[in-house]
């Protein structure tokens, strides 16, 4: 008998391998390049009908979640906070009650990998609110035994700073010092006087940091934690500290939970980020986030392929052992649809051109339905639209959304039954991409023949299998020449078509080929 059986396997998988068409299985590359979807949970789906979405209503949607084919979702702030987006945090064992209680937090964990997601959350410990017990205390007096958990200066010594403002990347205009409204002395807020930073020289700070870390690893069980704000631990003329602090942390974590995933945003180009990598494996590529968008305004496909080259390259020359995070969009920018003129051929093909790069891509949600939104960032975090108004019994009302409406956006269960649908195109394309070991794990290399400018041409290989891929990020037909041995078209988006070894590109086009001996 089990020689039979072995027969006939052995005739399956002769038959399977003759097809040559055959369907490849899915695989979980996660960490390194599986697909993360980032979920703001106020949005998502409300399960109790009190308009603000919660961790029941995501165990409800993790179906959703595995349909689109992502292997782990990151959460942004889920911890008691006075504000609405909770980058605040008031107490850093406990979630807000708006989200619903640490069981049901814990039941979502066991739903989510019972269908093999991972679970990262959102761990801010640059600053907390000041409405922080710590702060509280801190704020009362010079010798309170919580001062030095913040960072605090008299008037005089800080006078020029008081009224300066600095514009960065990631905050507008702030004035890092404020005043608590009594005393002489000032306290440090980088990002506003709401979230006082924390005092990172002082090693009980740390240590409570790390005993945090120990609680939803250990006593929680998530898997892993964004680290948000990464670069400003200490001010920006410390970094060297910085990259100290990063590397104890992944230290005492990875004491805890060996194959603990850790994510940083450090929103700087390549050469600040880098020095980061021993203690943050993981780091948000931002420079291909705005890359993408500018090759599409000017029209200049390898402009993103050269530019995601070289900041491999630079990583790779400083370690083998990091994960380039790259991403669509997230809850800081502009809708990625936004960024590409409301153009839906373009939302399309920038997810193809995402999932056809190296790196471990992430998702914002919505995009998979081609949700709205601008500035103010409560408008690029608007509810999700799960089904037409009348029928959407999920859809959250805590803000009245301005761009994401049924006017303008198509609700998923519409999509759903769209062949040529957001939603459709997203699970085809991640499908290929989970299916296809070069699409997802293969090295970059650059197409080096002739090409016109909105033309964006590479190669992934791994092991033996090596793709092909092209895109025309412009609205006029254009063609190139392929080595004769890429033959097998794999995906097609936009009526592309490969005639010999000419491959015509029609306006947004994408092509997939791979090489067949
Ligand atoms: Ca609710």
């Amino acid at each position: 008998m089990k020689y039979q059986i072995g027969l006939f396997v052995t005739i399956l998988v002769i038959i399977w391998s003759c097809s040559g068409k055959g369907e490849k299985e899915v695989e979980n590359h996660w960490p390194h390049a599986g697909i993360t979807y980032e979920i703001f949970i106020q949005s998502f789906y409300d399960s109790d009908g009190d308009g603000i979405g919660d961790f029941n209503g995501v165990i409800k949607k993790l179906d959703h979640v595995k349909e689109l084919g992502a292997n782990a979702i990151w959460f942004m702030p889920i911890m008691p906070s006075p504000t609405y987006h909770k980058y605040d945090v008031t107490d850093y064992k406990d979630v807000h009650p708006d989200y619903g209680t640490m069981d049901d937090f814990k039941r979502l964990l066991e739903e989510a990998h019972k269908r093999d997601i991972k679970i990262v959350i959102d761990l801010i410990i640059n600053h907390t609110s000041t409405e922080h017990p710590w702060f509280q205390e801190s704020q009362k007096s010079r010798d309170n035994p919580y001062r030095d958990y913040y960072v605090w200066a008299q008037k005089d010594t800080i006078a020029d700073f008081i009224n300066k403002k600095t514009i960065t990347l990631d905050s507008d205009n702030i004035r890092q010092w404020h005043d608590p409204g009594f005393g002489e002395d000032y306290y440090y807020g980088f990002f506003w006087g709401g979230m006082p930073d924390l005092n990172f020289d002082n090693p009980k700070v740390r240590e409570e940091i790390y005993e945090i870390g120990r609680f939803w690893l250990e006593d929680i069980g998530v898997d892993g934690f964004r680290l948000d704000a990464a670069k400003h631990i200490f001010p920006d003329d410390r970094p060297e500290d910085n990259h100290a602090f990063w590397k104890e942390f992944r230290d005492r974590m990875t004491a805890i939970k060996p194959d603990i995933y850790l994510v940083g945003e450090v929103y700087d180009r390549k050469e600040v980020v880098a020095p980061y990598l021993p203690g943050l494996p993981a780091l948000f590529n931002f420079d291909f986030h705005y890359t993408l968008i500018e090759a599409y305004q000017k029209e200049d496909g390898m402009l993103l392929a050269k530019k995601q080259k070289e900041v491999l390259d630079f990583y790779l020359d400083i370690t083998k052992d990091f994960i380039d995070a790259t991403f669509s969009s997230n809850h800081d920018q502009p809708r990625l649809l936004n960024s590409l003129d409301e153009n839906p051929r373009k939302l399309k093909q920038a997810i193809n051109i995402l999932m056809t790069m190296p790196g471990a891509p992430y998702l914002y949600y919505g995009e998979e339905i081609g949700m709205l939104g601008q500035k103010p960032d409560e408008h690029i975090r608007e509810p999700f639209l799960w089904d037409i108004r009348a029928n959407d019994r999920g859809r959250t009302t805590w803000i009245e959304p301005k761009y994401s409406i049924d006017e303008t956006v198509t609700p998923l269960a519409i999509q759903k039954s769209m062949s040529t649908s957001y939603f459709n195109h997203y699970k085809d394309i991640i499908k290929l991409r989970n299916s296809n070991r070069a699409l997802a794990l293969g090295n970059l290399e650059l197409y080096e023949g002739e090409l016109a400018q909105p033309l964006m041409a590479y190669f992934r290989n791994h092991k033996h299998q090596e793709v092909f891929v092209a895109h025309n990020l412009s609205d006029v037909t254009h063609r190139l020449e392929i080595p004769e041995d890429y033959n097998h078209v794999i995906y097609k988006y936009g009526s592309p078509e490969l005639e010999g070894t000419t491959v015509i590109l029609p306006a947004y086009a994408s092509i997939v080929i791979e090489k067949l001996d």
